[in-house]
């Protein structure tokens, strides 16, 4: 980890990701706020993606907002002031379900809703797809099928590390074909030891000391040529959220550690490196190279 400090003029564009869902959607939470309990349960996205926003126009960078439509259809103000300040509105899917969790034709309905409302309110064709949690990889060979089934043009889903809840190890760690109109572009790791790491942000940027992933992503910007994907949620950046004490110790360590440092670790990327849209940092590459 000696490598010189980064100026933001001489690296490649990053793609900075944020998965728009609250903190009770969480996938590892889900036994604690059955869907039936969203609707009454205090919502804190709308004040959190404001303020990445502001934090995003501050820096001057530019990012893709995978949203659930769920979210969407709440706060459609919202979601239109992320299309109309020169980001990309993107679809989490409309419920927060796991693709693994769910048949096919489930999964191609909530993912073909999605893309739906995000169009509506945002007014723009919604070209990506990122699963929650990660949730394609060996026992949903079919997934990538619906996606493209759906009308997207690439997907994010594809975790290529090892992880109790997700992850493909072996997965390629840049993008690839997956159907005749469909990229996968895959979270950022680091090859060491003969085995990728996560640099691409979410707990491991939360736990781990910021230049850990500074480092990762100027490595795989320096060596491997490539630009990175970082992702992070809006309730990261909010340590006033409410603490679920029912929830496993592991749980609770996962989603509550640090996060009074977050917001500041991500100023902090913002400035060290140069942040884009997804569709603007890769669909340009992967065309050409097609
Ligand atoms: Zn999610």
């Amino acid at each position: 980890m000696t490598s010189a400090p980064s100026r933001k003029t001489d690296i490649v564009t990053n793609a900075l990701t944020i998965d728009v869902e609250d903190y009770f959607q969480v996938s590892a939470l889900a036994p604690h706020f059955p869907k039936e309990s969203w609707n009454d349960t205090p919502c804190r996205v709308e004040r959190n993606v404001l303020k990445i926003l502001e934090l995003l126009d501050r820096s001057g960078a530019r990012g893709t907002f995978f949203t659930l439509g769920w979210i969407a259809e709440r706060y459609p103000k919202l979601i239109r002031a992320i299309a109309e300040q020169g980001h990309e509105v993107a679809s989490h899917g409309y419920g927060h379900q796991r693709a693994s969790d769910q048949t096919p034709e489930a999964f191609l309905a909530d993912i073909q809703l999605a893309k739906a409302v995000l169009e509506d309110i945002a007014g723009c064709e919604v070209r990506g797809y990122r699963a929650p949690s990660f949730s394609v990889g060996l026992s949903n060979p079919w997934a990538h099928g619906c996606i493209e089934a759906a009308g997207y043009t690439y997907s994010s889903s594809v975790y290529p590390v090892k992880h109790d809840h997700y992850g493909v190890p072996d997965a390629p760690r840049f993008p690839y074909a997956v159907g005749k109109g469909l990229v996968e572009i895959p979270i950022t790791t680091v090859r060491r030891f003969g085995r990728n790491w996560p640099v691409g942000g979410g707990g491991y940027f939360r736990l781990l000391p910021y230049p850990v992933s500074a480092w990762g992503i100027r490595k795989v910007n320096q060596e491997d040529r490539r630009p990175a994907i970082f992702y992070f949620h809006p309730w990261e950046i909010d340590p006033e959220q409410p603490v679920v004490k029912e929830a496993t110790a592991k749980t609770r360590f996962r989603h509550y550690v640090n996060l009074d440092r977050t917001e500041g670790r991500l100023v902090r990327l913002l400035q060290d490196f140069s942040w884009g849209r997804m569709d603007e940092v890769f669909l340009p590459a992967v065309t050409a190279s097609n």
